[in-house]
């Protein structure tokens, strides 16, 4: 816990990028710092911006929601993001901003050592898998996957879905995630079991 408290004082007194001039808030992420099950998101939103707290806006009621349906409490998980800081009007984050910050989010993982990783979006899947040393091809073609990871430095399995923010329209989206995480839940259970 000390360590994670540590990492998000580092993460709140952060200027390596431009986005320490626009942020309102870091959001340096928030949870069960002892947690088998960590989601990354892409980046803070308006709300998170404005309370510092991740997934607290529409998509974040969508991911409640969704957590609520397959038997999952938000307080028992641990919720991040790529990026620690807003991009001006939801801006894609830019590869030297996801350079620079993810050292954060690595050290974060490497204190909670998940035994799911799972990612939200194109922009955590594609950094997870970098990690992995994968080609990242969609979020479209991965998503309900479940990957086998080593190269973290601990065995987890990582599983990509979509991000809540583009299922908050697309009910069709809004089932796949929801399978999504129901495939998720089993395995946190089977390999709660082992
Ligand atoms: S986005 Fe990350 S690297 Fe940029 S200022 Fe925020 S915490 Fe620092």
């Amino acid at each position: 816990m000390r360590q994670l408290e540590k990492i998000a004082e580092e993460i709140r007194k952060c200027g390596r990028c431009g986005l320490s001039k626009t942020r309102r808030n870091p959001v340096p992420g928030e949870g069960n710092p002892d947690s088998t099950l960590v989601f990354i998101g892409e980046a803070p939103g308006y709300w998170e911006d404005v309370k510092g707290k991740p997934f607290v806006g529409a998509a974040g009621r969508l991911l409640d929601e969704i957590l609520e349906k397959v038997g999952i409490k938000r307080k028992d998980v641990f919720i991040t993001n790529v990026l620690k800081c807003r991009p001006p009007r939801n801006r894609d984050p830019r590869p030297e901003e996801v350079r620079v910050c993810t050292p954060f989010l690595d050290r974060q993982l490497k204190v909670i050592k998940p035994r799911i990783i799972m990612t939200l979006g194109r922009h955590s899947t594609a950094y997870i898998f970098s990690k992995m040393n994968m080609k990242f091809y969609g979020i479209t073609r991965v998503h309900g996957q479940i990957y086998e990871a080593e190269s973290l430095g601990w065995k987890c399995y990582v599983i990509p879905t979509f991000h809540p923010a583009a299922a908050l329209y697309n009910v069709n989206l809004r089932d796949d995630l929801l399978k999504d995480l129901l495939k998720m839940k089993s395995i946190l259970e089977t390999s709660e079991k082992t």
